[in-house]
């Protein structure tokens, strides 16, 4: 067994770095005994979604709405302007997506589904294909529910685990032509692209990559649309990975992105560390007029979206602290920390580490189960029992099933994600986690698997129940 590298800057041959913070207020844990945990879990139907939060140690089931907000932001929370209509805030959350996203029109809503709803049920007509750079949940589904057809384009290897690729993220402009051939342009509602991919291991799509999709668009008259959510950590990567970008501020890098889309829609519960939020954004004012008109049916009038004054000044600060070079530096080293112990120990874990998580690959890690016994289910099930640690399948479960055939899609990924949120844990508490998984690893040879006992309709990933076998 290595040592922990306590300090990962020199391992690197420099000086470590450290959050561009200081800790203000503090959060008590709860700490769990085994037997506590074993009746929690039994309880929450072997689904880390279902345990109570009071009952988990170390919270690692999402970055969404997790993160740690700001005293700048708390004190923009005081700041609420809490008209019905035409609410201070709203003009400062405005300003800050012109500034730092640059698209003209913006609508908010309540988070980011409530922004793939508008926007799938704008710009898809029944029939149409919707190619993705690989799939996220929730997207998906509101393009299937508007009644598209997603396809898949992202390139061979975000589906392999150990292929070192700098972009795994980006789309396969051979597979998008393919498309075309067979369904025409008319047959394509818009390319879905997302940046980082959340289901990939948080890959990041290179800038080289999206000038030439938006060449191909331009090409074809098709849309280009962003999932933004996590658009900054990819604008981070770029800037470290991609020729021409070494000296450039993630905030520009950023900007550049998304200049070549037609609009975006985002989850600011990711990149732009508020508890709840979402919005979408396009430069076309027609289409900016359908949404903004929908935004009222289904969240609230075009300036709130569902959300507080408060909420929309939260983010508007969020947002500019997100782009801060220092703030992603330490974001992203704070996940590479983790998954640098993980590797030394030999775990099976997605390559190259992305952004925003540790994904464990579950079918190295369990190799003696069947898919249909739900390794990385089962992988975050040991790992809340040994330690209190909250994970998330991101494997069999999550891709639900296909629409057409009734049948489970069989994702060739089959991860349980460690997710970090921002600016909540200490290096001390990545320790932790890595110690625990490495005892999880070391006792995998007796792990048996699960069995579904219940399956909700949609999104099955989020209620369903197990049990061991
Ligand atoms: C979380 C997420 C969404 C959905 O956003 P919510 O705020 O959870 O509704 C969409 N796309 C990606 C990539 C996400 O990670």
């Amino acid at each position: 067994m290595t040592d922990t590298p306590r300090t990962f800057g020199q391992q690197l041959g420099r000086r470590s770095w450290a959050e561009p913070w200081k800790i203000k207020m503090v959060e008590p844990l709860v700490m769990t005994e085994r037997p506590d945990r074993e009746r929690a879990l039994r309880e929450a139907g072997h689904n880390t979604f279902l345990l109570r939060s009071r009952d988990v140690y170390i919270d690692l089931l999402t970055d969404s709405g997790t993160s740690a907000m700001s005293d700048r932001q708390w004190a923009g929370m005081m700041l609420g302007d809490e008209a019905y209509a035409g609410s201070e805030n709203f003009f400062h959350l405005e300003d800050a997506i012109q500034r730092y996203y640059g698209y003209r029109h913006l609508v908010p809503t309540h988070q980011g589904r409530g922004a793939e709803h508008l926007l799938s049920r704008t710009v898809i007509r029944p029939g149409q294909y919707v190619p993705g750079n690989m799939y996220f949940t929730t997207t998906r589904l509101h393009q299937e529910m508007a009644g598209g057809i997603f396809t898949d384009v992202i390139v061979d290897e975000a589906h392999d685990p150990t292929h070192p690729g700098d972009f795994k993220g980006n789309v396969d402009l051979a597979k998008l032509d393919a498309l075309l051939a067979r369904v025409g342009a008319a047959g394509i509602a818009y390319v879905s692209l997302a940046a980082t991919v959340n289901m990939a291991g948080g890959q990041p799509v290179s800038m080289a990559n999206v000038r030439a999709l938006r060449a191909w668009c331009d090409r074809h008259g098709v849309k280009l649309y962003l999932d933004a959510t996590r658009a900054v950590e990819n604008a981070f990567f770029i800037q470290e990975r991609e020729a021409g970008y070494a000296d450039r501020p993630v905030a520009a890098i950023l900007k550049e992105f998304c200049s070549y889309t037609d609009g975006a829609w985002m989850s600011a519960k990711k990149d732009s560390l508020v508890n709840i939020g979402g919005w979408v954004a396009v430069n076309d004012f027609p289409l900016f007029e359908e949404l903004r008109n929908l935004v009222v049916v289904f969240e609230g009038l075009h300036t709130y979206g569902g959300l507080a004054g408060r909420d929309m000044e939260a983010m508007a600060i969020g947002i500019a602290e997100s782009v801060q070079d220092a703030h992603m530096r330490s974001r992203i080293g704070q996940v590479r920390y983790l998954g640098s112990l993980l590797q030394q120990w030999g775990i099976p874990m997605m390559e190259p580490i992305g952004g925003h998580a540790i994904f464990l690959d579950a079918r190295r890690f369990y190799p003696q189960l069947a898919q249909d016994a739900f390794p990385a289910q089962t992988l975050a099930a040991e790992l809340y029992l040994d330690s209190g640690i909250r994970a998330m399948e991101r494997g069999i479960v999550s891709a639900g099933r296909d629409p057409r055939t009734g049948d489970h899609h069989r994702p060739q990924l089959e991860l349980t994600r460690l997710t970090i949120p921002r600016r909540v844990y200490t290096q001390a508490h990545m320790d932790v986690i890595a110690e625990s998984v490495k005892a999880v690893y070391d006792a995998r040879e007796r792990v048996r698997g699960l069995r579904m006992t219940y399956e909700p309709k949609y999104l099955r990933f989020f209620q369903a129940r197990f049990e061991a076998l």
